[in-house]
């Protein structure tokens, strides 16, 4: 996947003049290209620092660096949460919340696959192939905002209600391990949806981090990563860990208590009482008052 992004950084703010020119659309004078229009699309809310001229997919796109001048928010006092990567769900929470998104139609999987099969046949430094990676390059910018868009959302939302996040630190779990199946899969689709959505979703895991630390300090809520290790085989309320324990790829059944939860909350349990554990909120985790909740779903 070829990932065209040209970045130019404009870092002198001495040649940033920003204006409006109507409702739809404003102008920034760049060093070297003049006063460049483009299309105004959100408040700027600040001072601009900087400016970043970017291509992505064959569309050009500015954004800028401001200084809002604002203080972080003060601990918003919500309720911590911990939150899993679902491979049916692309996020699970351990209040039970679900959020999940087509992130590739099954039309668009059949058109990455058909464009990457000619893109292998074409000859390099040929047109045809240049239209080719053009294609694609479309293609994979209109995923990344789907799940840019996904990420935000989620962020935002998550920040609001809780004051501690917690999730998966990547940079620790054995990704091999998580494909080798400690989770398997019950029918064919499911299978392939989740193969692509689990790899879009990898991808996107540190842009959901990202986002949820733009968000919390915005609305004073605090990240936490921890090491995800076990976290699926792991029973949240007696803390029996064992494989036998993953029931089907949806139900966690523990073979010593008997507890019977969602596999994806579980884990999110799990995710959130390593979280309190670390921040030292640990009279949280030992009482386990958060976990005995029911699952509350809601569809959003
Ligand atoms: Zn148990």
């Amino acid at each position: 996947m070829a990932v065209e992004e040209a970045r130019q950084g404009q870092p002198d703010p001495n040649h940033l003049q920003v204006k409006r020119l109507n409702r739809r659309w404003g102008a920034v004078k760049l060093p070297k290209f003049g006063w460049v229009r483009f299309r105004w699309t959100r408040p700027l809310g600040g001072t601009v620092r900087n400016a970043t001229v970017l291509r992505d997919g064959g569309r050009w796109y500015i954004a800028f660096c401001v200084e809002d001048g604002l203080p972080e928010a003060a601990p918003n006092g919500q309720p911590p949460v911990g939150v899993d990567r679902g491979v049916v769900n692309a996020v699970t929470c351990s209040d039970g919340w679900a959020k999940d998104r087509e992130l590739v139609t099954p039309g668009e999987a059949k058109r990455l696959r058909r464009l990457q099969q000619q893109l292998a046949r074409q000859k390099k430094g040929s047109k045809r192939r240049a239209v080719t990676k053009a294609k694609l390059a479309r293609l994979n910018a209109r995923i990344r905002n789907r799940r840019n868009d996904l990420c935000v959302w989620v962020a935002n939302r998550l920040t609001r209600r809780h004051g501690l996040v917690v999730v998966e630190d990547l940079n620790i779990k054995d990704m091999t391990a998580f494909a080798k199946g400690t989770i398997e899969a019950p029918g064919r689709q499911v299978r392939q949806k989740a193969g692509l959505n689990r790899a879009i979703l990898n991808k996107g895991w540190s842009r959901l981090v990202l986002a949820l630390e733009h968000a919390g300090r915005y609305h004073g809520c605090s990240v936490v990563m921890v090491n995800p290790a076990y976290t699926s085989q792991t029973c949240s309320a007696c803390g029996h860990c064992a494989s036998e324990n993953r029931e089907s790829q949806a139900v966690f059944r523990c073979v010593a208590c008997g507890q019977l939860d969602h596999a994806d909350v579980n884990a999110a349990k799990n995710i959130l009482a390593a979280g309190l554990a670390v921040t030292g909120r640990g009279d949280l985790a030992g009482r386990r008052s958060v976990k005995r909740q029911p699952p509350v779903t809601e569809v959003g």
